[in-house]
């Protein structure tokens, strides 16, 4: 059986925003005969809290969102859920090995002489690194990160609601970091192993992420899976004026929804108007959402 997953973190409470994301991954799944695994994505450590996964997970199970147990007797096998902060070291022993491979290098950049050498203005998260610690051969230390080669070439993929992508890592991105100078791994190293040792054979996640997983894909390649997970962007909830949706809007936190006493049908139905998923808010109980997704998801 394929494996998807629902991945939160735990940085904030549960929205309408997870709400959507919960139709379209557990929706898919029923559609595709996939099981669906809980993973906490708490990799930053900085912005993540313990009372915010507690209230994650009864949340999710208020709503009716029952993950499914990981299978296997491996490690991993027969657990609930995953935490990415129990596995720094699986995460760093694949550091090591892309290293000994000539993949990864030590990088001391910072956002401000990132943007700098790339002559650009300010630093923002697609400014392309522009390779220059490569040759450099610093030694790991305090203040250093980690940064793998992403190497020439494209990436095609098909997405199952967008259809066929290109995209081109190195010149996007240039060589991804991986752990930070703060010693944290990345979200993209982190889901990218996490995905590769869970098995988890089709991504569910939001548009906003296309632009990554093309190097997602080649970073998964290079730490040795021969076939990269399938992957699946959904549209964001946004807000009538066109913005996206933020953690912190009041109105549309499943707690405040809760506390005026919406029921979980509601919310869902609420959550799949907003996504444009149905015409009207008809409440809609969460075994039932693959029929919200159905004519979106282009098959396997
Ligand atoms: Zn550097």
């Amino acid at each position: 059986m394929a494996s998807t997953r629902f991945a939160p973190s735990p940085t904030g409470y549960l929205h309408l925003g997870h709400v959507v994301s919960a139709i379209w991954t557990w929706g898919v799944a029923r559609l595709s005969g996939s099981r669906v695994l809980l993973r906490i994505e708490d990799h930053d450590r900085t912005r993540c809290r313990p009372e915010y996964e507690a209230a994650l997970l009864e949340d999710l199970e208020w709503l009716g969102f029952q993950p499914d147990v990981e299978s296997g007797t491996g490690s991993r096998g027969g657990r609930k859920l995953v935490r990415q902060s129990d596995w720094s070291g699986l995460y760093e022993s694949h550091l090591r090995e892309l290293a000994a491979r000539q993949l990864a290098y030590v990088c001391d950049c910072s956002r401000r002489t990132i943007a700098e050498a790339a002559g650009g203005d300010a630093f923002n998260e697609e400014t392309p690194y522009p390779g220059t610690c490569r040759e450099r051969a610093l030694s790991p230390g305090p203040g250093r990160g980690w940064r793998v080669i992403m190497g020439p070439g494209e990436e095609r993929f098909t997405d199952l609601r967008l259809g066929p992508q290109v995209q081109r890592p190195a010149e996007q991105c240039g060589d991804v970091l991986v752990q930070d100078r703060l010693g944290q791994w990345t979200y993209q190293f982190a889901v990218t192993v996490d995905d590769m040792e869970q098995g988890i054979g089709l991504v569910i996640r939001g548009e906003d992420l296309l632009g990554s997983t093309g190097r997602q894909i080649r970073l998964a390649r290079l730490l040795g899976r021969a076939t990269p997970p399938r992957f699946l962007h959904h549209p964001l909830l946004r807000k009538p004026d066109g913005s996206k949706l933020s953690k912190s809007a009041g109105d549309t936190g499943v707690r405040e929804l809760r506390a005026a006493g919406r029921t979980p049908e509601q919310v869902i139905g609420l959550a799949a108007h907003a996504a444009g998923l149905q015409l009207k808010p008809a409440p809609v109980p969460a075994p039932e959402v693959a029929a919200l997704v159905r004519e979106q998801w282009r098959g396997m």
